[in-house]
């Protein structure tokens, strides 16, 4: 058994993430320099991101220079795969090194290499106190999506045991986790509280009868007021990460839980949305990434996500910077149960049904856990039937892979102007 003071300090890689400001300039400006000539020579798209810009991958020689790039937002990266299939220019190594190929909402292809060189999952899972001989239930999907994967990858990394189980299952899962004794819990927050309500139907004793020391959640806000619960209900340490299938991690919490350090290997800008200029600590603007990794070599991928960071020391010792807290999104596009939905994949479900006049998707929050509502008006002369709705409700995760329920209005109810996705959720 680890003991609680091993998994509070130490870093994965120690000098890496430990570097003075001018040494980790110095290490960034040079990996970026190498990513910015592979790519160029290697990725087709972002050769072109290059040449419509009339910038040369010599000319990029710090971070400051990337400001003469543009950013690659998510539905570019879309259209460009459906331009040129399957990966729209953008794999940067040849196929006989990749291991993984998934599939995220899109869709998007994202390749994955065998010998990757990409830990940083690897330093967010240490930081938030996972030690080697740990064993770690995954219960992201295992289906076309990354987020699995990677953190079994990093699982292994560290030595410690994956036990996969997936999504739902609650009751096999806690079982799974009693009979192993499994110490280390991945996935979402809200998964975890299924866990504990599951736990406790069947008479177990959250700290005696299941070994839980340490999570890792992300793909949700983690509310302070469910982390406290959560961390005295199992008696363990809960951290939080940050991240997107195009990129993996941007962000991880410390022991200290003072925001999310950036890893150390990639490069991640706060920018001016309109300009696409860096921004300062404590302003806010889009997380924008550029990564390392030579398979999928992203310049400058704009997340989407508004946040800001700090430059202050953190006691754990890491020197690199932190995102204090995810925001929002820039657009419309909004993130329920882990999934990204927006107006059109909505649009997708209502199209199906001519009986749908208007409609608007309310997102809430009850006990902590994400509700996707459509509240629809019907066409005139049209009965709200039980029938209908479940035919609605069953199309529902075909085109937005979550769960919703359907709510009819009455004619009229809907404002003139409004929201076709509500995001009425508050966090603390
Ligand atoms: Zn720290």
């Amino acid at each position: 058994m680890t003991t609680r003071g091993e998994r509070t300090s130490g870093c994965y890689a120690e000098r890496l993430e430990t570097l003075s400001p001018a040494d980790r300039a110095a290490y960034q400006d040079a990996e970026l320099q190498r990513i910015a000539r592979h790519a160029y020579e290697n990725a087709p798209a972002i050769r072109q991101k290059f040449d419509n810009s009339r910038v040369k991958p010599d000319e990029i020689k710090s971070v400051k220079d990337l400001e003469r790039l543009p950013i690659t937002h998510k539905h570019e990266l879309a259209a460009l795969q459906q331009k040129a299939p399957p990966f729209g220019g953008f794999l940067g190594v040849p196929w006989d090194r990749l291991k993984r190929i998934c599939m995220s909402p899109g869709p998007i292809y994202e390749p994955e290499e065998i010998h990757s060189q990409n830990d940083r999952w690897t330093q967010a899972f240490f930081a938030a106190g996972f030690r080697k001989g740990d064993i770690g239930q995954i219960t992201f999907s295992y289906h076309l999506v990354p987020p699995a994967f990677w953190f079994e990858d990093a699982l292994h990394r560290l030595e410690c045991i994956a036990t996969p189980g997936g999504v739902g299952n609650t009751e096999l899962q806690v079982q799974m986790m009693h009979d192993l004794k499994v110490t280390a819990y991945i996935g979402t927050p809200s998964f975890l509280v299924n866990i504990s309500k599951k736990a406790r139907e069947l008479g177990y004793d959250l700290k005696h009868d299941l070994y839980l020391e340490v999570g890792f959640v992300a793909g949700e806000m983690l509310p302070e007021s469910l982390r406290d619960e959560l961390e005295q209900g199992f008696g363990m340490i809960i951290r939080q990460g940050y991240g997107t299938a195009d990129v993996g991690c941007l962000g991880y919490e410390c022991y200290h839980k003072n925001g999310m350090h950036f890893p150390h290997n990639c490069i991640v800008e706060i920018v001016d949305p309109e300009t696409g200029r860096q921004l300062g600590p404590g302003e806010t603007g889009e997380i924008v990434a550029t990564v390392f990794d030579e398979v999928y070599p992203m310049i400058r991928f704009g997340t989407g996500d508004l946040s800001y960071y700090t430059d202050e020391p953190c006691p754990c010792g890491r020197s690199t910077h932190r995102l204090v807290k995810i925001l929002g999104r820039l657009d419309q596009v909004t993130k329920v149960k882990g999934m990204f939905i927006h107006p059109g994949s909505a649009d997708e479900v209502a199209g199906k049904f001519p009986e749908i006049d208007r409609y608007q998707v309310v997102v809430d929050r009850k006990a902590h856990a994400d509700q996707m509502t459509f509240t629809i008006e019907l066409k005139e002369g049209i009965d709200p039937t039980q029938e209908l709705a479940g035919r609605i409700e069953a199309a529902i995760p075909t085109s937005m892979r979550v769960r919703g329920t359907v709510q009819f209005i009455e004619r009229g109810t809907l404002p003139k102007e409004y929201r076709k996705i509500d995001d009425r959720r508050k966090w603390d």
